[in-house]
């Protein structure tokens, strides 16, 4: 026979009566949904336990790399380490549960942190005003392109065209040609950098502008930049600087010290969200004080001590995306900001820049090298002498993730053949990047010797080489429930 267990946890002391395990909820007589639309079964879910439920999900977070996993060293994505404590800020309920049309005078805490961000962005960037309302990268380029064309309008300025070097990120091109110019490429030195003869001779009384990235996608200073942006200034272009990834630059340079008028930043690369796989971002556009009053609207006014939405701009160039732009983002790039402060942010450059330079100086025997440094947060190399033995970069990227790391970006910038481009960010350890050259040594020396297993490769992951234009095209979204 069984003992029955009794616990009365309404007396101190030793337990008595038994209680129900958990009280279970009588069924309503009356239900406000009339019968027909109410369930006659219940419905056919998965029966797990909480363990293997846990277990379900833990195993499938690691059917993909993430940088909670590994060293994910992809070039101009700044796959850094990010603060656990920061999600722990944006899960906040007065930020995440914000309505969005709650009115001002309930939302000042949200508007109050926007404010101070725009601030704290203005301190980075050297310039007067700040937008945060994209929410990409793109969506910054686009809005400070757009920002350019409302410069030209207003002094009935005739501009027909933007110009961009030829490692400009892709979304350079297609910013410049949805803001309704044509997009001009300027040809780079073989030093990597804009050449200044090609800029001379593309430049005209209907250049725009100039979007230049800086560092270039390459990895390199543009050390010439102040006289760029003069030769643009000559022809009243405007200068918009690509700042995707200001890793290198924190503390060190202001991209309004360099000459340019306008920049972006993306909140979601420098300034600590989980990123990759199409997840949220959020574009910071920072300009120079004639071009604040196109900034999108609303703006953050204060006003007698409080935060309000100012919609009455009419220089404006409108609204480019709705309600406060993604909160959550600016949440985690206030608090890395103020985690780190000024010192703190200072050394993330400095130490961006020590890793992919000892990366690179680790590597560079293994691989062609278009560029000699100095680098600045990544680094650019080719595959080419792999190549003439038959095996392609993308076939060492995907050797590389047989080993619990993540490949670098390849065959980007468009002008180095067989490239691989390398960013490891501040937040990998010595020792993580000195593993990181041990196994691209590997790979390379694989290459020579046994080259069938570079390019059968991967071994180890759970997926193979997938089609990955058919994936694009014809995605197979299907929920499965078979491993459960
Ligand atoms: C990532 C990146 C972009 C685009 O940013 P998204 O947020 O992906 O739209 C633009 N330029 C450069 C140099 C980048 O690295």
């Amino acid at each position: 026979m069984p003992v029955p267990l009794i616990f009365d946890l309404s007396k101190p002391g030793r337990v008595g009566h038994s209680l129900p395990a958990c009280a279970v909820p009588a069924k309503p007589t009356e239900s406000l949904i009339p019968a027909k639309f109410l369930r006659s079964a219940p419905p056919r879910l998965p029966e797990v336990s909480e363990g293997e439920a846990v277990r379900h999900f833990v195993n499938l977070s690691a059917l993909n790399h993430h940088i909670d996993r590994g060293t994910y060293p992809l070039g101009s994505c700044t796959m850094k380490y990010n603060p656990k404590v920061n999600e722990v800020a944006a899960r906040l309920p007065g930020f995440a549960e914000m309505h969005p049309l709650a009115p001002s005078q309930t939302a000042q805490g949200l508007l109050r942190l926007i404010h101070e961000l725009e601030r704290m962005l203005c301190e980075i960037t050297g310039f007067a005003g700040v937008t945060l309302q994209p929410p990409a990268g793109a969506a910054s380029e686009l809005t400070g392109l757009l920002v350019m064309r409302q410069y030209h309008r207003q002094k009935g300025n005739r501009k027909t065209h933007v110009l961009l070097p030829d490692s400009a990120h892709g979304t350079n091109p297609a910013s410049a040609t949805f803001a309704g110019y044509e997009a001009r490429q300027l040809a780079s030195t073989d030093d990597g950098r804009l050449s200044l003869d090609a800029l001379r001779a593309a430049v005209n009384d209907e250049t725009a502008g100039l979007m230049i990235t800086n560092p270039s996608t390459l990895g390199l200073f543009e050390t010439r930049i102040r006289e760029i942006a003069g030769i643009i200034h000559g022809v009243d272009g405007l200068v918009y600087m690509d700042g995707a990834n200001m890793n290198a630059l924190l503390g060190i340079a202001k991209p309004a010290a360099m000459g340019v008028n306008m920049c972006h930043l993306n909140l979601h690369k420098t300034f600590s969200t989980p990123h990759g796989g199409g997840g949220p971002g959020g574009g910071c556009l920072a300009v120079r004080e004639d071009l604040v009053p196109f900034l999108p609207v609303p703006r953050v006014e204060v006003c007698d001590g409080n935060y309000r939405l100012a919609w009455d701009r009419p220089e404006s160039i409108g609204n480019v995306h709705a309600f406060w732009g993604n909160v959550g983002v600016m949440v985690r790039a206030y608090c890395y900001i103020r985690m780190m402060g000024g010192d703190g942010l200072e050394r993330v450059s400095r130490t961006a820049i020590i890793n992919a330079n000892y990366l690179y100086a680790l590597v560079k025997d293994l691989f062609d090298t278009p560029y000699q440094g100095p680098y600045m947060h990544e680094f650019v190399v080719s595959g080419d002498r792999q190549k003439a033995r038959g095996v392609r970069t993308l076939d060492m990227a995907k050797r590389l993730l047989d080993f619990g790391v993540y490949a670098p970006t390849v065959y980007f910038p468009l002008i180095v053949s067989e490239a691989m481009m390398i960013e490891p960010t501040e937040t990998e350890s010595r020792q993580a990047i000195e593993e990181y050259a041990a196994l691209l040594r590997r790979v390379a020396r694989e290459v020579e010797q046994e080259p069938e297993t570079v390019l059968k490769a991967p071994h180890a992951t759970p997926i193979g080489r997938v089609d990955e234009v058919r994936a694009a095209r014809q995605p197979d979204l299907r929920y499965a429930f078979d491993g459960l």
